[in-house]
């Protein structure tokens, strides 16, 4: 029970990496509130924490909104006494498109969800964490945090942003015990790639990892958990690669 009497806020929780950083959370005793710009996919994560005797609240923020972002943290606060924990994981992909045919709209709507959302939840997180008697805190980058994409410029370089934030704070606040990681995870299998029925597309993104298959998000919440328990007590602004191989091609 090694989050026993933790408070923990999980963004995306109703899905994918989020979903399943929840539960682990929840199983090793933390109280996680499960945010989601989807109120029914976090109420459903949330249902499966609580049957399974587990402590999980599900809420409705966006995380591009500042006022969202605060809110939940009121609400974790107003619901479990206080914040430890935060695992700042929702994203999107946004459209795919070259720079000359991307939109300044599709770029502020990626970089709002993935960068600056990041930096709203800490904004409002890190005071409450610093009250709480400190914490940690992991932000979701990816494999894009270390390359360029063709087509997904604004989520390489929304992801590249997040391990410079993740840095600088995680400088500002170690002193102050809160620890500060970005987490980089290759492709995973979700729904979406699994129904994918062209399988040469399939069989070629498989084949950039050398491990020979795509993540299961469980491969990357564990890591994530990690990283917020007391076992990761000396890593902080890292950089955390869970990719099956693929950046060492
Ligand atoms: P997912 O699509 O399964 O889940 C994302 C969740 O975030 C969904 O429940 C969605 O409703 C929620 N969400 C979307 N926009 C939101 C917003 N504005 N505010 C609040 N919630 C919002 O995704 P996933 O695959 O679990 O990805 C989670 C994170 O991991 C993302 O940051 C993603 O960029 C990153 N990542 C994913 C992969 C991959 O292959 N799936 C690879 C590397 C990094």
């Amino acid at each position: 029970n090694e989050f026993q009497g933790k408070v923990a806020i999980v963004s995306g929780g109703g899905s994918g990496i989020g979903a399943e950083t929840a539960k682990i959370l929840a199983a090793g005793g933390a109280s996680v509130v499960l945010s989601d710009i989807s109120l029914p996919a976090a109420e459903e994560v949330a249902a499966e924490i609580v049957n399974a005797g587990g402590k999980a609240a599900a809420f409705k923020a966006d995380v591009a909104n500042p006022e969202d972002a605060e809110a939940t943290v009121e609400f974790a606060k107003k619901t479990y006494g206080g914040l430890h924990l935060a695992f700042n994981n929702a994203g999107i992909v946004g459209p795919e498109k070259y720079v000359g045919d991307l939109t300044p709209k599709g770029w502020q709507t990626v970089i709002n969800i993935n960068l600056n959302g990041v930096f709203y939840a800490m904004h409002y997180q890190i005071p409450a964490i610093l009250a709480s008697g400190g914490g940690a805190i992991v932000n979701t980058s990816s494999i894009a945090g270390f390359i360029g994409i063709a087509d997904l410029s604004a989520y390489c370089a929304s992801k590249h942003g997040v391990a410079g934030l993740t840095k600088s704070a995680s400088i500002e606040y170690g002193k102050q015990g809160i620890r500060i990681n970005s987490l980089h995870p290759g492709y995973v299998m979700t729904p979406l790639i699994a129904q994918w029925t062209d399988t040469e597309l399939k069989d070629a993104l498989i084949g950039l990892h050398p491990i020979g298959r795509l993540a299961e998000p469980k491969e990357i919440a564990e890591v994530a958990c990690f990283l917020l328990s007391d076992k990761a007590s000396f890593m902080s602004g890292s950089q955390v690669v869970v990719d099956g191989g693929f950046l060492s091609v």
